[in-house]
């Protein structure tokens, strides 16, 4: 596979262009590589690479994560949420920059903004799945007029400039006779119709921004940069269109002692000089409670031990990962005089450490 290229070098901007400097880089790009405008060969790869690095550089969230992470960044903060997630893709950018095909009337339906939102949970609520309440604004049908747009008990009029058909006919005459052209009508705005009396609460808008309270429901075992797709809980859809959703991004914030490796629990285990050679059973902590283990004498730094199925649930199917617990066998830094002869008196008996024939 072909190695991506720097999106930076893609728009051929510096890394410290501005929105500015990079929407301009873009437009120009994307013209010159248009498939409608450019046959050449490798034209639409150009193009393809050119709406990609503008996907990520022109979104505030996903160029920080480029920036730190390279493509990998942010490709697993918002490519790879175990939901799929689909942010548009060229069709929207496209739209925006160059008002879309032309085909699409004012009469459509048009569905709802999808609404994305961040939330910080901690390692246990990740590994162990929980319920969260997120507060968001968001784009409601207003209850009031039902969207309509009218005060309730008043009636729209007909449109006198269309005559009710949101439509207006226009004659042009050219080289090759005369065309009737039909537009969209520009009193009402496509409807017939046209409000006499607004409805007060939404100010014959026909919608109202909302606080909600939603709470979200997050399964055992996701990982930072994580999405979940609350389908239909983004803003609502004009026209009778359906409404976006809602993505909620999860940030996992770092554990005081776990860390995590797939979906494996990684810990370290401290124990002391004596402990380590004498052998012993320590209590730890584990995901699910305390666990006792038991270290062997002699045992050394870097030694491994496995706690079967005290790992992270495997958020695809059945099962737990495991707890790896590293023991670091730690040397006192201060000792009592006490403890400073018991020591000296071992030092005697133990003499120099001798290497064994396999590591000389
Ligand atoms: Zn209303
Ligand atoms: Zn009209």
């Amino acid at each position: 596979m072909a190695v991506k290229r720097d999106y930076y070098d893609v728009l051929g901007v510096s890394r410290d262009a501005s929105s500015e400097d990079i929407k301009k880089a873009f437009r120009n790009l994307a013209f010159q590589y248009h498939p409608d405008r450019n046959r050449d060969d490798g034209a639409e790869e150009k193009f393809k690479e050119v709406n990609e690095a503008y996907e990520v550089l022109s979104d505030a969230d996903k160029r920080a994560a480029y920036d730190r992470f390279g493509h990998s960044g942010a490709e697993s903060l918002f490519g790879r949420g175990f939901e799929g997630f689909d942010f548009g893709g060229f069709g929207d950018i496209f739209e925006a920059f160059f008002g879309g095909t032309g085909t699409a009337t004012r009469q459509a339906p048009r569905r709802g903004n999808d609404l994305r939102y961040r939330i910080t949970i901690s390692f246990e609520e990740a590994a162990l799945g929980c319920e969260k309440e997120i507060e968001i604004s968001r784009i409601e049908i207003c209850s009031t007029c039902q969207g309509t747009r009218s005060r309730p008990g008043s009636q729209p009029n007909r449109c006198p400039n269309c005559d009710g058909t949101g439509q207006v006919r226009r004659v042009q005459r050219s080289l090759f006779g005369q065309f009737i052209n039909t537009a969209v009508c520009g009193q009402c705005r496509g409807e017939g119709r046209l409000i006499t009396e607004p409805c007060r609460d939404c100010k014959g808008n026909g919608v109202q921004k909302h606080k909600r309270r939603i709470s979200v429901t997050v399964p055992a075992g996701v990982d930072d940069g994580n999405g979940i797709r609350l389908s239909g809980e983004g803003d609502a859809g004009s026209r009778g269109g359906s409404p976006g959703n809602l993505y909620v991004v999860l940030s996992v914030a770092r554990h005081e002692f776990f860390a995590r490796e797939d979906d494996d629990v990684l810990f370290e285990l401290p124990v002391n000089f004596a402990q380590a050679a004498l052998g012993t059973e320590v209590e730890l902590p584990t995901l699910y409670g305390k666990s006792k283990i038991k270290i062997p004498s002699g045992s050394q730094t870097g030694k491994v031990f496995r706690l079967k199925d005290k790992g992270i649930p495997h958020l695809h199917g059945n099962g737990r990962g495991d707890q790896m617990v590293r023991l670091l066998v730690v040397t006192p830094e201060s000792l009592s005089k006490e403890q400073r002869k018991l020591f000296e008196e071992l030092a005697r008996s133990l003499g120099p450490v001798r290497r064994t024939s396999a590591d000389s």
